[in-house]
Parts: C-alpha cells; sequence; structure tokens
C-alpha cells in the first residue's frame, strides 16, 4: 500500500464535510485489496482480532475506508462483525466444512462444465481462456501475497464464468453464496497450489476447445479432486 493514499483520502475527508464527494473508487479498492490479500495470505490470522486503528495506521489511510472494505468483506464472508467487539478474521473452516464444500462442486461442476459446453459461443471461449491465462500472466508478476490473492479471486471467476455459460442460475447462486475459493485458498498460502491448478485448468479449456461435453466433465471433476486432496494435509 502507498503512502500516497493518505494526502488523497485526508482531501476526501475535508471535502465531505462540506459536499458529498464519492470517494475515488481507487482509493476504496486499494484499501480493500490490501486487507483481503492479508487475510488470503494469512498475515491476518483465521480467528484473529482486526483492529480498525491499527489497520488504519499499517496502511495510512482514515478509518472510514477501512470499515467500508471490512464491511465489503464481512459479505465475502471473510470477515466477522461481532456487536461490542468489533471485527475479526472468519475461523478457518472445518474438516467437516472442507469436505461438505467439495461434496457440493463435485455434484455440480462437472455437470455445469458439460452443459457449459453444449451452450457455449466462441465469445464464451475466448472469455473464458482470457480468464484462465490472466492466472498464468499474473503469476509471473508482483509481490507473492499479491500474486496469490489475485489469483484466488480469479480462480472464483473462472469457475463462475462456467456455471455462468451452464445456465442454471440455481447452480451459480449456490456455488457463488458459498464463497468456496476464498474460504479454500485461506487453508494454505503456498505457490504449489496455484502452479498445478494452472495445469488442470487448461486440461478443461481444451475440453472447451474440443467442444467435447464429457472431457470437460472428466476434466473438471478431476480439478476439484485435485484440489482437494492438495489441501486436505492442512487437516491432518
Ligand atoms: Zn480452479
Amino acid at each position: 500500500m502507498a503512502r500516497h493514499v493518505l494526502t488523497r483520502d485526508a482531501k476526501v475527508e475535508a471535502d465531505k464535510s462540506a459536499a458529498p464527494i464519492p470517494r475515488p473508487l481507487s482509493l476504496a479498492n486499494e484499501v480493500y485489496e490490501a486487507i483481503f490479500s492479508q487475510l488470503m495470505a494469512l498475515k491476518i490470522a483465521p480467528g484473529a482480532r482486526i483492529t480498525v486503528d491499527n489497520l488504519s495506521r499499517e496502511l495510512g489511510v482514515s478509518q472510514t475506508p477501512i470499515r467500508e472494505a471490512l464491511g465489503r468483506l464481512e459479505g465475502e464472508g471473510l470477515v466477522n462483525k461481532t456487536h461490542l467487539i468489533g471485527f475479526s478474521a472468519a475461523p478457518q473452516i472445518s474438516v467437516r466444512q472442507f469436505a461438505n464444500l467439495y461434496e457440493l462442486r463435485l455434484l455440480l461442476e462437472p455437470h455445469a462444465a458439460r452443459e457449459a459446453v453444449a451452450r457455449l459461443t466462441d465469445k464464451n471461449l475466448a472469455a473464458l481462456t482470457e480468464a484462465a491465462g490472466v492466472m498464468g500472466r499474473r503469476a509471473k508478476s508482483g509481490d507473492e501475497r499479491a500474486r496469490y490473492s489475485q489469483f484466488a479471486r480469479q480462480d472464483a471467476v473462472f469457475h463462475d464464468m462456467i456455471v455462468q455459460t451452464a445456465g442454471n442460475d440455481l447452480i451459480r447462486d449456490t456455488l457463488a453464496h458459498q464463497h468456496v475459493h476464498f474460504h479454500i485458498f485461506r487453508l494454505m498460502f503456498h505457490s504449489r497450489v496455484t502452479a498445478e491448478a494452472l495445469e488442470e485448468h487448461e486440461a478443461i479449456i481444451a475440453a472447451f476447445e474440443a467442444r467435447d461435453g464429457q472431457a470437460a466433465e472428466q476434466a473438471m471433476r478431476a480439478h476439484i479432486e485435485r484440489s482437494r486432496d492438495r489441501l486436505l494435509p492442512v487437516f491432518e
């Protein structure tokens, strides 16, 4: 987080009393991204208290964008707010919740991948290939923590795109509501998680390119099963 945001934020705070000037989107996003990547990379430990004051000092911004970011993260299931106590990082999911999440994914996503192939347009395919490609490119630059959290978000986008292409809004909403990717990426901060997932995404894209529904279903199942097996040692 760059220090220059301090002046920009201070100016907005001052202006706010005179007229409701919208906060620059980039500042709100910068603060959000900074806290998001600390949560994803476990710099803020699961269950740990989050003090608005401390974050405000650390990031060099006023409390307002911090509170906004924490509110947004609360909506994404990454932060809890308790009356009188304040904010804390959501606890790590339990082994039971983990098993349930993967059972749900294995029931829905391979099927959705097959359906997506049946409804695939050239435009969808280009968007999916682009989404998979962004992950690969980002993996080569930037600081490791930011890279990891961007990968987690992009993985969520990639999987959501496939389910969206499949066309069943109930399946899409059910998965989106679980914030699967945020929870699973927070289990382990490790580059292996991203490197192997990239190869598996390529296999999914190859099946889409071949317009092969069965291969897409299999590639998605293999990806989710391997993802589960990569993360399972966290609970041992
Ligand atoms: Zn994935």
